[in-house]
C-alpha cells in the first residue's frame, strides 16, 4: 500500500544532509560546550557558528538568538520573559488572540486566572485578527503582544507587520509565533517588525526538541529556566549541540530554497482544493481562507458539517480509515488530536461544533508531489461516502 504523509504541519522528515551535519555532534564531538578544554571549544564553536548562521537567515545579530528546546518553550519564554522585564515600567498587559497556539494561549489564561491584564482578541472567520482590533486593545500598561504569523490549524496569515506598526507606536513588544513560516518565507526579523520571534527546528526537516527565541536588543528578558547562565543568561541547560546544529543546517537549507518550496506547495494547495468538490459526496467547509484572505502554502483544513438529516462524520474515524488507506493527516492540529475536544481555532472562527469535529488538516510536503495529492482525494472520497452512507 502506498503511504502518503500529509502532516507536515506536525512534524516533517530529518533532511539526510542535516541528520549528516548532526551526526559528528551525537559521536565524536560530544563535550560540553562550557567546558573550557578543546573539547569544550569545539563545541562552543559548533553553538556559535549555528548561532551566526540562525541570526543571517532571520537578518537578526547572533547575540539576539536564543536556542530553546521547541517552539513551546520559545512561545512561553517570549510570554512570560517579555512580561516580567517590563514589570517595572509598570507595563504588565498581554494582548493576543484566541486561534494561538495552546503554548501562547495557556500562559496567556494562566496570567488571567490570576488576575492578570489579558485581552484575548476574536478573529474573524478567516482566522487571523487585524491591526485595527489590536490598536484597540492596547492600553497605557500594555506590555506584550502576541500573535502568529500562520495559524497550524488553518493555514491563515496575520498581517504581522501592520501590527508591528501599532505595537511601536504604543512602545508595546511584539511578539510572533513563526513555527509555521519558518522556512517557508523570508522572516526577516526588521523587516516584520518583531521583538520577539519563535521557531521549531522539527517543522522545517530539522530534529525535533530544538527551537529559537529571537529576542531584540531592546527586549531584555530574563530566563524561564534557571540554574546555568548558558544563552547569555536567558535559557539555562547544557546546550543540545548537535540539535542547534542541525536546525542552523535546515534552516538555511529551508531559507534558500523558499521561494522554490512555496511556489511548489501553493500549486499543491490548489490542486487538493480544487479537487474536494468532486472528492467529497456531501457538503464540505474550507477552513483553510484560500483565495479569500493570504494562507501558508502548506494547509489545508476542510470539515464535513452532517449530510441532510445524516449523523455528522466523526473525525477521529475518519482519520483512522484514512490512515488505514496509507493517507496519514490530523484533525484540527497533532496537539489537540487524541484529546477529541473540538479545535478552539475552529471554534474561534465560528465553526458549529457538529462540524468541527469533523475537520481534517492536510497538510503538504516539500516532497509531497501531484500524483499523492490525487490519490489522497480518490481514498478521501471512498471514504466519506462509505461513512456517510452515500
Ligand atoms: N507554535 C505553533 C504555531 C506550532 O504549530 C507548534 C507545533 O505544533 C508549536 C508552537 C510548538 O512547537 P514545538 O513542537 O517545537 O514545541
Amino acid at each position: 500500500m502506498q503511504t502518503i504523509y500529509l502532516d507536515h504541519a506536525a512534524t516533517t522528515p530529518l533532511d539526510p544532509k542535516v541528520f549528516e551535519a548532526m551526526e559528528p555532534h551525537l559521536r565524536e564531538h560530544y563535550g560540553n560546550a562550557s567546558s573550557v578544554h578543546r573539547m569544550g571549544r569545539k563545541a562552543r564553536f559548533a553553538v556559535e557558528d549555528a548561532r551566526e548562521r540562525v541570526a543571517a537567515c532571520l537578518g537578526a545579530e547572533p547575540g539576539e538568538i536564543v536556542f530553546t528546546s521547541g517552539g513551546t518553550e520559545a512561545d512561553n519564554l517570549a510570554i512570560k520573559g517579555g512580561l516580567r522585564a517590563r514589570r517595572e515600567e509598570g507595563r504588565t498587559g498581554l494582548v493576543t488572540s484566541a486561534s494561538e497556539h495552546e503554548a501562547v494561549l495557556r500562559p496567556a489564561e494562566r496570567l488571567q486566572e490570576d488576575g492578570g491584564e489579558v485581552t484575548i482578541l476574536p478573529p474573524a472567520g478567516h482566522g487571523a485578527v487585524s491591526p485595527d482590533q489590536v490598536a484597540g486593545a492596547i492600553g497605557e500598561t500594555t506590555a506584550l503582544v502576541s500573535i502568529m504569523h500562520a495559524n497550524n490549524e488553518i493555514g491563515t496569515l496575520t498581517d504581522i507587520e501592520g501590527i508591528a506598526e501599532v505595537c511601536r507606536a504604543h512602545n508595546v513588544w511584539l511578539h510572533c509565533d513563526a513555527v509555521q513560516t519558518a522556512g517557508l518565507f523570508d522572516l526577516d526579523v526588521t523587516d516584520l517588525g518583531v521583538d520577539l520571534l519563535s521557531v521549531s527546528g522539527h517543522k522545517f526537516y530539522g530534529p525535533k526538541g530544538v527551537g529559537v527565541l529571537y529576542v531584540s536588543g531592546r527586549a531584555d528578558l530574563g530566563p524561564l529556566l534557571e540554574g546555568g547562565s548558558q544563552e547569555r543568561d536567558r535559557r539555562g541547560g547544557t546546550e543540545n549541540v548537535a540539535g542547534i546544529v542541525g536546525l542552523a543546517e535546515a534552516l538555511e537549507r529551508a531559507t534558500e530554497a523558499a521561494e522554490e518550496r512555496t511556489e511548489h506547495l501553493r500549486g499543491l494547495q490548489k490542486r487538493l482544493v480544487d479537487g474536494l468538490d468532486a472528492a467529497t459526496p456531501g457538503p464540505f467547509v474550507l477552513n483553510t481562507p484560500v483565495g479569500e484572505h493570504p494562507t501558508a502554502p502548506h494547509v489545508v483544513n476542510v470539515a464535513f458539517p452532517p449530510n441532510g438529516d445524516g449523523e455528522p462524520v466523526d473525525g477521529e474515524m475518519l482519520i483512522l480509515n484514512l490512515d488505514m488507506k496509507g493517507v496519514m493527516v490530523s484533525a484540527g492540529s497533532a496537539c489537540t488530536s487524541g484529546a477529541l475536544e473540538p479545535s478552539h481555532v475552529l471554534e474561534a472562527i465560528g465553526l458549529e461544533r457538529k462540524t468541527a469535529s469533523a475537520a481534517v488538516r492536510f497538510s503538504l510536503g516539500k516532497d509531497t508531489t501531484e500524483d499523492e495529492i490525487d490519490r489522497s482525494l480518490e481514498v478521501l472520497s471512498d471514504t466519506l461516502q462509505r461513512m456517510q452512507g452515500g
